[in-house]
């Protein structure tokens, strides 16, 4: 199927590993010239060498800190106008709520629910005028299977405030085929995955093999996500027929969320 985008540019923040490279990637595969970041400036020019080398496209490379107005500055200087926005950035430390401080849900809210917020903000006029604009953030199932992941409150938390805005500025820009969805990640593997896999199996007091042959037993598929699973799956929200998708929040966790809706 062509998702009708080639040619399209796309800004993907935190995009040099894990689910914003499989993001990168298979729209690289579409055609889209990218802006990608992270914050390792090393591993960041790796990653846009291995996309230009397998795909062809135009790929810039901005390292910085998306979660900072500078770094978030300096991506809307790159592109400015951008047809794609996939907001994404390191998640939370995992912890109990009951003892997490004031500036460990600054950093949460800053990272997780604030700076995509600004970037679509920033962008959304221009995609609404050019009639053509696809957002996506990368959020988690955590939002939606809140109970399931006791010890991702922050991110629950700040990744919720986020789903909400998500939901106003969607049918505020809908008419002029502009589509703002979230995807919701259950485990899949990555850094980031192998990090929460290590912190849960030390909590339980186990080796990590137990704990992932535990995780994997709950979910329904059997086995993790693979990143470019997600990257499809993100490609085809961006895709010329997604336009009437809006304001969703798509879970991709192997079937792991159990309730109907
Ligand atoms: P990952 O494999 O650790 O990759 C994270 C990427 O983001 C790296 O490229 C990293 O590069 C970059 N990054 C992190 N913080 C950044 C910042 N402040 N500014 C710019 N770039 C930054 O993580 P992942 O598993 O793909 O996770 C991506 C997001 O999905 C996270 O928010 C995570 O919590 C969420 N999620 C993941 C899963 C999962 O199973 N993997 C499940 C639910 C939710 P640098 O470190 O060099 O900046």
């Amino acid at each position: 199927m062509d998702l009708g985008i080639k040619g399209r540019t796309a800004i993907v923040c935190a995009a040099s590993k894990g689910l914003g490279k499989a993001c990168a990637f298979a729209l690289a595969r579409e055609g889209v010239n990218l802006v990608i970041n992270a914050r390792t400036e090393n591993e960041l020019n790796k990653t846009a060498d291995e996309i230009r080398a397998q795909t062809g496209v135009t790929v810039t490379a901005i390292a910085g800190d998306v979660t900072t107005e500078k770094g978030q500055d300096r991506l809307i200087a790159a592109c400015p106008n951008a047809d794609i926005l996939v907001n994404n950035a390191g998640g939370p430390p995992p912890g109990d709520l009951r003892t997490t401080d004031r500036e460990a849900w600054l950093k949460a809210i800053e990272a997780n629910m604030l700076t995509p917020i600004l970037l679509t903000r920033a962008l959304i006029g221009g995609m609404a005028d050019r009639k053509f604009g696809r957002v996506v953030n990368i959020t988690s199932a955590a939002v939606k299977a809140a109970g399931a992941y006791a010890m991702l409150g922050l991110s629950v938390g700040a990744r919720s405030g986020l789903t909400g805005a998500a939901a106003v500025l969607a049918r505020q820009v809908a008419a002029q085929n502009v589509t703002i969805n979230n995807l919701l990640p259950g485990r899949f593997e990555t850094a980031r995955m192998r990090d929460n896999l290590v912190f849960s199996a030390s909590k339980a007091g186990v080796p990590v093999e137990q704990e992932e042959a535990r995780l994997q037993k709950e979910i329904p598929a059997r086995r993790f996500g693979d990143p470019a699973e997600f990257g499809a799956a993100c490609a085809f929200l961006c895709s010329a027929q997604a336009g009437y998708i809006t304001g969703q929040n798509i879970v991709i966790d192997g079937g792991a969320f159990p309730g109907l809706l």
